[in-house]
């Protein structure tokens, strides 16, 4: 094995693949180090959705249109790579369940800079023609952009591909960090390596590590489910509201999510599984009588107050880095925050202010 790298990214996430692509791409030796393995954290979430319309009153997220845009490169990059399909532009509707969200919807479609073609503002009659049996009141938003992703499908592809490029993994062992000289990490089973830079994109376990005990990360559980139908799914697109439900084939689709601020364990339970039936029931009733759960997952999402990712330097170290904080936004902006970190990182970029490390500090 090699043992010394220009950069060591710590975390195998969304957060830490696509920053070790960007890396790895623009010429740099690059080891990916996870002691738990690929999407060993919230990346692990079985099926998501890349949405930019987002919020109960679908808000434009910040650069909504580039960051997809980058995400569909990579997603598109990566699927020449393999025969398993691990995505599919489905579109995202988010029909209102309220006369009064119905009008916010509206406005934010109207009033917000977006792209053109990207959303669409819907009356309840097309929504409710387009899709038969959805509960909709005052209309909804189309988002004709939004796809439907397997998400450890795709970063187990994404891996292989760095493998290719020559990109080095050192997975399921626990190491420690040390600041010498350059970085060096020493692993349990008495391998060693060294690098010049360290990107930590270590999801919720961030704040672990002394360097980065500070940061301002919260902590939020989501558990889904895989349900089955014993009837045909008669729609291929996203339903976003109150949770979203895709379709993953003809008779079973995914049930999200929970957002839990506050949790006793980070396992599935009968409580969240509840709370997301109810959400089924109030949307798309036929389905739910339907349906029931075949598998449970639960991740911790980490979360900032302004639901933008954290990313930039440490105040000592400026050969150490970090990218965290995508929240309930991993896929739509771990593509385009790995660009502008890796530009950052090597070419002296200036980063986003609206992502920068340091925003909520005085
Ligand atoms: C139920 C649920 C549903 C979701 N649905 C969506 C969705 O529809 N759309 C969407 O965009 N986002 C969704 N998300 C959010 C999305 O999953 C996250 O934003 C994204 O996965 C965060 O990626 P990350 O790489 O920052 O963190 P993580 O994926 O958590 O990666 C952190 C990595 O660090 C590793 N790690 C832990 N400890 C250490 C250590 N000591 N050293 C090195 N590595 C370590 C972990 O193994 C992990 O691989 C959902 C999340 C959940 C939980």
């Amino acid at each position: 094995m090699k043992n010394h790298f220009d950069i060591c990214v710590v975390g195998a996430g969304l957060a830490g693949l696509h920053s070790a692509l960007e890396l790895a791409e623009a010429g740099s030796k690059v080891c990916v180090i996870d002691p738990i393995g690929i999407a060993g954290g919230a990346s692990g979430t079985p099926v998501g959705l890349a949405n930019p319309a987002t919020g109960r009153f679908a808000s434009r997220s910040w650069e909504a249109e580039r960051s997809l845009a980058a995400l569909i490169n990579r997603l598109d990059q990566i699927q020449t790579k393999t025969e398993r399909k691990f995505y599919k532009q489905t579109g995202v509707l988010r029909p209102a369940l309220e006369e009064k969200v119905a009008l916010k919807m509206a406005e934010n479609i109207r009033s917000q800079p977006w792209e053109d073609g990207t959303v669409e503002w819907w009356h309840e009659a097309k929504v409710k023609g387009f899709h038969p049996g959805l509960t909709c009141i005052g209309g909804g938003v189309w988002v004709r952009g939004g796809l439907t992703i397997h998400i450890p499908d795709y970063l187990t592809a994404l891996s292989n591909h760095l493998k290719e490029i020559d990109c080095t993994f050192i997975l399921d062992q626990r190491f420690n960090i040390e600041q010498k000289n350059s970085w060096a990490f020493s692993f349990e089973s008495g391998d060693s390596v060294t690098s010049e830079k360290i990107v930590f994109t270590t999801g919720i376990w961030s704040k672990e590590f002394d360097l980065w005990t500070p940061l301002k990360l919260f902590p939020v559980k989501g558990q889904t489910a895989i349900m089955q139908s014993s009837e045909p799914i008669q729609f291929e697109h996203a339903v976003s509201a109150m949770g979203y439900f895709s379709k993953i084939d003809d008779y079973t689709f995914i049930l999200g999510s929970t957002y839990e601020h506050q949790f006793e364990h980070d396992e599935p339970d009968q409580k969240g599984m509840d709370y997301m039936f109810n959400r089924l029931q109030r949307v798309l009733p036929d389905l739910a009588n339907s349906s029931k759960p075949i598998s449970k997952w639960s991740g911790i999402r980490a979360s900032t107050r302004d639901r933008r990712p954290l990313m930039g330097s440490h105040s000592t170290y400026d050969t150490c880095f970090l990218f965290a904080g995508l929240g309930s936004k991993g896929l739509l902006y771990s593509a385009y925050g790995a660009k502008c970190l890796s530009k950052h990182i090597l070419k002296g970029a200036s980063l986003p202010r609206e992502l920068d490390i340091n925003r909520f500090t005085k």
